[in-house]
């Protein structure tokens, strides 16, 4: 009907999908797709940018990971992977219907692991919240209301960073 060789689409589609690169629709907390990572470098380079995704943990599948790459400028609604669910959900018809989860939806405080939406937080190394800004920095986390309504400059954060400082000195 094609007037094409079969054989000869059945390697090409063959040699796809043995290319992980090309086949991986999952992606990361961060929101960018995963295979935009590069796991030697430790870097994450969606687009235009490079991204400081320190974790490297996909957390959904999609069908098309073309819109994420919006860029971070803080917690939830400032964050890239709401950013770019949004921009999915606006381009691509059912694409709510079509979201596999692949992470647990609960929080990522290990002190918590309450069951909660997706929030995505950035925090410090200790997993208290940054406040939103431009810089492109912090460690992405799913958390909890409670949880993400402590800030790193917080008594309870301060509290475990200096309990830390001493138990490393
Ligand atoms: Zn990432
Ligand atoms: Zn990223
Ligand atoms: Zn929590």
């Amino acid at each position: 009907m094609f007037g094409i060789d079969e054989e000869e689409v059945k390697s090409i589609n063959e040699a796809l999908a043995g290319n992980p690169r090309r086949n991986d629709r999952r992606i990361c907390v961060c929101g960018h797709s995963f295979s935009r990572h590069d796991l030697e470098t430790n870097v994450c380079n969606p687009v235009s940018f490079e991204c400081a995704c320190k974790r490297k943990h996909p957390i959904l599948e999609v069908k098309n990971t073309r819109y994420f790459i919006a860029r971070s400028i803080g917690s939830g609604e400032g964050h890239a992977l709401v950013r770019g669910y949004m921009a999915s959900k606006d381009a691509i018809k059912d694409f709510d219907q079509s979201v596999k989860w692949i992470a647990e939806l609960k929080c990522e405080n290990n002190k918590c692991g309450k069951p909660t939406k997706l929030y995505p937080v950035r925090t410090d190394e200790y997993g208290y919240r940054l406040y939103d800004s431009d810089d492109d920095r912090g460690i992405n986390a799913i958390l909890c209301e409670d949880c993400r309504a402590v800030y790193w400059d917080s008594d309870e954060a301060q509290a475990v960073r200096r309990a830390n400082i001493k138990a490393v000195n």
